[in-house]
């Protein structure tokens, strides 16, 4: 059974408090019931928890609506989340540094959604890329991350409580986002003045082999420099003299593939 397509736009009589609060949001709609176990429900959307609590059907459309406006069913793009906001929502001036980082990234869509995971909150704050079906969820016990960029590879997988901006950034950009100058792309390595490479920079300098030491490299170490870089294990710089310097990454949790 594949996910369903349906959704109804919920706009609830009581909102949680400000700020991040959507005004509304969709969620699943399931024609013929809520199921009992939902195996293709999209890790992106947490996890599915049991019949007519986050979706609806006809069976418990009634009761939904005694607290909160629901349309009448529609059908959605394939790739939609199961739970969105619908709108983005008016950002205050003064971000938390993390939202702040996404928000820079393109991650405009930050809301508090009914989604039910692997954390205690009944409602957490996400944040959606509109065109690029990238969300990034946080929550109390850290931060979840699903990452896609057109003609990317995905990066899913997450951070503990201890989250480190330059962890992110790093995250970011591998997995093929921007994010304007003066954003911790640019690590300074022990006052070097390092620059950190994407990994498609570090793909380009290994395959040319155009630095210091470049002619003389093992293309097959290099090539398993590149997927680390490309987790996000190893950060690769370039050092002012053109040579390329690595070092793990300690801040990153290695990404783990969740099916
Ligand atoms: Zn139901």
């Amino acid at each position: 059974m594949t996910p369903t397509r349906h959704r109804v736009m919920v706009h609830p009589h009581q909102q949680p408090l400000p700020p991040f609060t959507a005004p509304g949001y969709a969620v699943a709609y399931f024609p013929d019931g809520c199921p009992p176990h939902a195996p293709h429900w999209p890790a992106a959307d947490g996890r599915y928890p049991g019949p007519h609590v986050t979706t609806v059907c006809p069976d418990c459309l009634p009761e939904a609506r005694l607290s909160a406006d629901l349309s009448a069913p529609v059908t959605v793009p394939a790739d939609m989340p199961m739970i969105y906001a619908l709108e983005p929502i008016d950002t205050p001036p003064d971000l938390p540094a993390v939202l702040d980082l996404l928000h820079e990234a393109g991650f405009t869509r930050i809301a508090r959604l009914p989604l039910r995971g692997a954390w205690p909150e009944r409602q957490v704050l996400t944040a959606d890329h509109p065109t690029h079906h990238s969300r990034v969820i946080l929550h109390s016990q850290g931060l979840r991350y699903d990452l896609h960029y057109p003609g990317r590879d995905p990066y899913r997988g997450s951070f503990g409580p201890d989250l480190h901006l330059t962890a992110l950034a790093t995250l970011l950009l591998t997995a093929g986002y921007s994010l304007p100058s003066g954003s911790p792309e640019e690590i300074p390595l022990a006052g070097s003045g390092a620059v950190l490479l994407t990994a498609d920079e570090t793909a380009d300098l290994i395959v040319s082999g155009d630095y210091p030491d470049g002619g003389s490299a093992d293309i097959a170490a290099g090539l398993d420099l590149l997927d680390a870089v490309r987790a996000g294990t190893i950060l690769a710089f370039r050092l002012p003299d053109g040579s390329l310097a690595t070092a793990l990454n300690p801040l990153l949790a290695p990404p783990t593939e969740i099916s």
